[in-house]
């Protein structure tokens, strides 16, 4: 028999298609550390779009804890935490990362994406309901994908619109069993907060769980960079998971979920993602716990990655530039078309800057943008010459 079908034929096509519309992503290789001034494709450009927010990927005393770690007990833990993979280091990790949190417990997980994708999947079936923000991370979606659970979207940021879901909701017959709400606490294309309070509020109204994704507010938010539940001081009772990760301010790889100890306990029983996956390796581990050594010792991180985010923020401004409504360290540079954003990030590379542009389907087609993100050990003299490019840049293309 002829086959006409071809295994894998589509796969071309399909990424021949994303070329033709320009969707598809330049792997770019960094050939040095991530610092403010590295090598990428063998030029050198002043960093504007890492997550590495303190600067802790290269900080001596998280490299050497990975270093001493490594040599001590070796480069795997050589199974998953769940078997024979559960070293002290990451017991350790997760209590120090509770007491950073001032939370009862903390579970920490291989990645944070893993953490979403594992949790909420188990936090609700058939005859529950999840609530989400139009807005969240894709490994939210993907976890409320993964549950039979009925799901209802709210308009991002919208608590007049949670309200009519969450009121909808209490009219379910029969009754919803578990209701859990969803958001970012940082939402990683525009910087802004989740109104968190009010969340919580609604939240308490309707018996509900609330799960914060803090991702790119951890190291940055909060008292000495504790997060978003801490800067808008709520008790575990209003926020009942707070998940997180250690690849963004913490500048390393990880996640985690933070809540009490029936958290703790449920997740490390159910979630499949870190029951049937590797441990991360020991040097990780430790690491991790050195970042957070960093961070309750040397305040003046967290400090400095404000002022840069200011500074920059206020020459922005100045400059006529539209910087939509970041409220972190992270500042969209709104452009308009995509392929305005993409024109405008080429022009930057020319002048040996690196931002990345962000543009549909990541962002509404009319909502292109640079997005620029600070870290502490940007120098003020950095910081004028992104300002000069940006500003030359911007009249070129029209947008300022
Ligand atoms: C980066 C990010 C994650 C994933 O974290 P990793 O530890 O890098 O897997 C999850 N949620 C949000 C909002 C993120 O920005």
């Amino acid at each position: 028999m002829e086959v006409s079908r071809h295994p894998t034929k589509y796969l071309g096509e399909e990424y021949q298609r994303l070329v033709r519309e320009s969707l598809n992503w330049q792997l770019r290789v960094l050939e040095s550390a991530s610092e403010p001034i590295c090598t990428v494709d063998g030029k050198e450009v002043l960093m504007l779009c890492a997550n590495n927010y303190l600067n802790l990927a290269t900080h001596p005393k998280v490299v050497e804890a990975t270093i001493d770690a490594t040599r001590k007990y070796g480069a795997g833990a050589g199974s998953d935490r769940s078997i024979s993979g559960n070293m002290f280091l990451h017991e350790e990790l997760d209590r120090r990362l509770a007491k950073f949190k001032n939370a009862p417990a903390s579970l920490t997980f291989q990645t944070g994406f893993m953490a979403n994708e594992g949790l909420i999947p188990q936090l609700a079936g058939r005859g529950d309901l999840f609530v989400s923000d139009e807005l969240n991370h894709g490994s939210i979606i993907d976890g409320v994908r993964l549950s039979r659970a009925d799901r209802a979207i709210f308009k991002h940021k919208n608590i007049e619109d949670l309200t009519r879901v969450m009121e909808e909701a209490e009219k379910h017959d029969p009754p919803y069993k578990h209701v859990w709400i969803f958001t970012d606490g940082v939402f990683s294309m525009d910087g802004d907060l989740a109104p968190l309070p009010e969340i919580a509020k609604i939240a308490k109204e309707h018996g509900a769980g609330v799960y914060v994704d803090d991702a790119h507010g951890e190291g940055v938010l909060g008292e000495g960079g504790r997060g978003i539940v801490d800067h808008f001081k709520l008790g575990r009772d209003e926020v009942h998971a707070e998940m997180g990760t250690f690849s963004k301010a913490f500048g390393v790889v990880g996640g985690h979920i933070t809540g009490n100890e029936d958290l703790r306990n449920f997740t490390y029983n159910k979630a499949r993602s870190w029951l049937l996956s590797g441990a991360v390796p020991p040097g990780v581990a430790a690491a991790c716990i050195a970042a957070i050594d960093v961070l309750e010792t040397e305040p003046q991180h967290v400090r400095r990655v404000w002022e840069n985010r200011n500074h920059l923020l206020d020459g922005f401004k100045d400059a006529g530039f539209d910087t939509g409504n970041g409220e972190t360290p992270i500042i969209p540079v709104m452009c308009g078309k995509s392929k305005t954003s993409k024109d405008f990030a080429d022009y930057l590379w020319t002048k040996g800057i690196f931002v990345l542009p962000i543009f549909y389907p990541m962002v509404a087609r009319d909502k292109a943008r640079l997005r620029v993100q600070l870290c502490t050990k940007h120098t003020t003299e950095q910081l004028d010459r992104t300002l000069e490019a940006f500003k030359e840049g911007g009249r070129k293309l029209g947008i300022i």
